[in-house]
């Protein structure tokens, strides 16, 4: 297959890019870098089934492609709330453009949604038919709303033109290539841990996530563009759950670092709790997470000890 990865170039993208190219795929990654970092590619740059595209999605574009995994949006709330307006048109109109393409050349397009799309829930765990409580109108909704009207533009190509789609929420998913400075709670706990300094917990620290892995994700992402049962919205997570001062707790354990625990006050409309129920996953993908948050943060933490050049810890 000739494979598009929008957001190639970023954390999950270009992990996808690998998997797809240890398949034996053409990938395409185009990416406008805003995010997304040459480093993270640049071992795939004399493989000549690779090819890099600097292009933004808010700008249509054709390609001749079978498949379009469609990851192309900042997805860390400091980068998303950089630029809001640029988010929304990122979302809306860039999946315009990508589904206009999938349309245009009778690919199967996947888009990575998000977990968001439920907001601050009030069903926990979170299964698909859930429709969500999202403030439409405070800081994290260029996001939130940008991901449900993506998801309403998949639908719509579906019924009105047949576009062969799948739709995946992904809960939150961690592991090397996070950006240090990404603002996210695992890489910002990983990286002030190594270098001593406070650790930020939000708010009380009883909010909790489930922590996915990058690479049971990227599985799942592969598995869920394969098969032909079900177009989504599916749920891809890992299903254990934490809260955050728990993962405080255990990074700085995992580090032996000296850092101490300060709070600071929690961002508006920072979900309570977030869980995904997988059972849809586990029968349509056979898939579930294989590595556990101890097993995921041990890599993580040796990745960022690399790149901070952190000795003895
Ligand atoms: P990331 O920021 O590392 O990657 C996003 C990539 O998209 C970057 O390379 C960025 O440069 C690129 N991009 C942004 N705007 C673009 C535009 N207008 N045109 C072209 N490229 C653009 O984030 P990530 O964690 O790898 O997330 C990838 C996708 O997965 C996103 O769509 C995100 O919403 C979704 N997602 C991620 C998580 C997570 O926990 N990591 C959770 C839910 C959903
Ligand atoms: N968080 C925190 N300290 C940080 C960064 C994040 O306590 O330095 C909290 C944040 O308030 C949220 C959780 O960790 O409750 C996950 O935040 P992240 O930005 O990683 O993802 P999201 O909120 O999008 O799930």
């Amino acid at each position: 297959m000739r494979v598009l990865v929008t957001g190639g170039a970023g954390f999950i993208g270009s992990h996808l890019c690998d998997y797809l190219l240890k398949k034996g795929h053409e990938v395409i990654c185009l990416d406008n870098f805003f995010t997304g970092r040459k480093e993270n590619i640049k071992h795939n740059l004399d493989n000549f089934k690779f090819e890099v595209i600097r292009h933004d999605i808010v700008q249509p574009i054709f390609l001749e492609v079978d498949w379009i995994f469609h990851l192309a949006s900042p997805a860390s709330p400091i980068h998303y709330q950089y630029n809001p307006v640029k988010t929304t048109k990122t979302n809306v109109m860039g999946t315009i453009h990508m589904l206009g393409l999938a349309k245009r050349v009778k690919a199967r397009i996947l888009l990575a949604s998000t977990s968001e799309v439920y907001g601050d829930p009030t069903v926990h765990p979170q299964k698909e038919d859930y429709w969500g409580n999202v403030n439409p109108i405070g800081p994290r909704s260029c996001y939130d709303e940008g991901k449900r009207v993506a998801e309403t533009l998949m639908m719509d190509y579906y019924r009105q033109n047949n576009v062969d789609i799948r739709i995946v929420r992904i809960f939150n998913t961690y592991g090397p290539r996070m950006l240090k400075n990404d603002g996210r709670v695992v890489s910002n706990f990983i990286v002030q841990a190594l270098t001593n300094e406070d650790i930020t917990v939000f708010g009380d620290g009883t909010q909790t996530r489930s922590f996915c892995y990058i690479d049971d994700l990227v599985e799942g992402l592969y598995r869920m563009m394969e098969q032909e049962k079900h177009i989504g919205p599916i749920n891809l997570g890992n299903p254990e759950e934490y809260k955050i001062i728990e993962l405080a707790k255990k990074i700085i354990e995992m580090t032996n670092s000296k850092s101490k625990i300060v709070y600071k006050s929690l961002p508006p409309d920072d979900p309570t709790q977030r869980q995904p129920d997988i059972t849809l996953a586990k029968k349509i993908l056979n898939w579930q997470p294989t590595i556990s948050l101890d097993k995921g943060l041990k890599k993580t933490i040796e990745y960022f000890k690399k790149i901070l050049e952190v000795k003895n810890v």
